[in-house]
């Protein structure tokens, strides 16, 4: 039972969008599974509903065997649209989610060093006191970034994280994950709908069908190099 564990997961818009039934599936702890499928199969809803933003939903989402919301699991989250606060400065936006996420952690000299250096491994340090709608969208995407990596999250939940970049930066950021990941390995789902991508990064590739009630296959990637 131990890992992320998700139970006959029926999520249900109002006016009876249908956006997942019954998806069961399991990514063990310390794992980086990929998800791909389809534009409307899901996957953002999957992800938002484990983050604990969706929260009429059937069935169960448990970490390490109970409910993933009701334990104190941190999840770190990068959204497809940034889910940046528009009035608060890009580093406002990362020390804002770093005091909600760790409210005893008060020590304002570490939580200002990795703000420093998330900042740096995006390459965005000269953006801090920028707002998020002066910004493009790839600077958008790596405070984003920024912001969940920053949080040393249990849990990380990444969609669609590097759609925005430009594939040079895209590959440098890619390798800060691995490394990231290999230095504090959070049992990680990353959505993405570049099949290199899911390949190069994910132990597993979970595609999720685009019919409803169809369970997602989890294919075993022997490609994966980490
Ligand atoms: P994906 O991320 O795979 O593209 P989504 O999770 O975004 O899929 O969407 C799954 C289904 O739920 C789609 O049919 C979509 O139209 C619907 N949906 C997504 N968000 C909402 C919402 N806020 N309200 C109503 N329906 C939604
Ligand atoms: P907030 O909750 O908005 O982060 P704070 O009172 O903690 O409020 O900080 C006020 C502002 O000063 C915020 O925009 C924050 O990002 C910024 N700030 C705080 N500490 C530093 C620092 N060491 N260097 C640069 N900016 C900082």
């Amino acid at each position: 039972n131990s890992g992320l564990n998700i139970k006959d997961l029926t999520v249900a818009y109002k006016g009876g969008q249908l956006a997942l039934e019954r998806v069961n599936l399991t990514v063990p702890e310390h794992s980086i599974y990929t998800i791909i499928g389809p534009s409307g199969s899901g996957k953002s809803t999957l992800l938002r509903a484990i983050a604990g933003l969706i929260k009429d939903y059937q069935g169960e989402i448990l970490f390490q065997g109970s409910s993933v919301h009701t334990k104190e699991t941190l999840i770190g989250l990068v959204p497809q649209s940034y889910g940046l606060l528009p009035w608060k400065t890009v580093h406002s936006n990362i020390h804002m989610a770093m005091k909600i996420s760790h409210p005893d952690r008060t020590q304002k000299h570490n939580q200002e060093q990795t703000i420093q250096h998330w900042l740096e491994a995006m390459g965005i340090e000269d953006l801090a006191k920028r707002y998020p709608l002066s910004l493009s969208g790839g600077q958008q995407q790596r405070v984003a970034i920024a912001r969940a990596f920053a949080l040393v999250p249990t849990i990380m939940l990444l969609d669609e994280p590097f759609s925005a970049l430009d594939a040079v930066t895209r590959e440098t950021i890619q390798r800060l994950f691995l490394e990231n990941w290999k230095a504090n390995p959070a049992t990680t789902l990353f959505v993405t709908h570049d099949v290199e991508e899911a390949i190069l990064l994910g132990e597993k590739i979970i595609v999720i069908p685009s019919d409803k009630g169809k369970s997602p296959v989890t294919i075993d990637n022997d490609h994966v190099f980490h």
